[in-house]
């Protein structure tokens, strides 16, 4: 946290440096990004990333898609350059458009981002014969995409749940749920509502990611046996 000099953001332990939340998912040949936070540069830096098929977007919030400029790097490293797909719901769609305005001007500036939209509803989709099945959580009152993919089940930024939504995540071998901290919070699960979700669906594996300061140093949080801390590089293979 900018300016915060509590323990664990002065920690030298490298699992407590958190940038923001975002995943790779690898499959079938494809390289799928869901969402695009202000640190994506580092983070694509840092994992020597050379190609993207795509960028999922869970919702609308700065720290899920500031970053998505950047991704015009994986469109001009193709020549002619290639667009990048964004799949996401509408209402995250017209976010793209609007903080985004001038990557679909008539007349684009040379090397601005280039973006292709695709609109996705509730239902599964598929992207280069990979299937994708969004699960609808709520952050407050906004709604949220979660993404099933095989037996990968990524929710962030949930803080409730209706059941029809839960029954398709039942069955994910690893499970990555967010929780911000301890204390509760109006629009994040906390902690303990995490857990809570984790022992209901009963993945073999899960992984909390979505971690503020406040919960604490990495190495002091004490979890189930089949839950841990996710933490910046970690690799997950199923
Ligand atoms: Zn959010
Ligand atoms: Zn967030």
């Amino acid at each position: 946290m900018i300016a915060c000099t509590c323990d664990v953001c002065r920690s030298s332990d490298p699992r407590d440096k958190r940038t923001r939340t975002s995943v790779l998912v690898e499959a079938e040949g494809s390289k799928l990004l869901i969402d695009a936070g202000p640190d994506l540069r580092q983070q694509m830096l840092r994992e020597g990333v050379t190609d993207l098929d795509a960028v999922l977007l869970t919702h609308e919030h700065m720290d899920h898609l500031a970053g998505l400029d950047d991704t015009r790097a994986f469109s001009f490293v193709h020549e002619p350059p290639r667009d990048i797909p964004i799949y996401a719901s509408r209402a995250t769609l017209e976010a793209v458009q609007r903080i985004y305005s001038y990557a679909f001007n008539a007349s684009r500036y040379p090397g601005v981002p280039r973006f292709s939209l695709h609109p996705v509803g509730n239902e599964p989709f598929t992207i280069s014969g990979v299937e994708i099945r969004p699960v609808e959580v709520m952050h407050l009152h906004m709604p949220v995409l979660g993404f099933r993919i095989g037996g990968l089940t990524y929710l962030t930024d949930a803080k409730t749940i209706a059941p029809a939504e839960k029954q398709k995540m039942l069955g994910s071998k690893v499970l990555v749920v967010n929780a911000l901290r301890k204390k509760e919070h109006i629009s994040h699960f906390n902690l303990e509502e995490a857990l809570a979700l984790i022992e209901e669906l009963a993945p073999d594996r899960a992984y909390l990611t979505h971690i503020s300061h406040l919960m604490g140093a990495h190495a002091t949080v004490r979890l189930p046996a089949n839950v841990a801390l996710a933490y910046d590089g970690l690799k997950v293979e199923l």
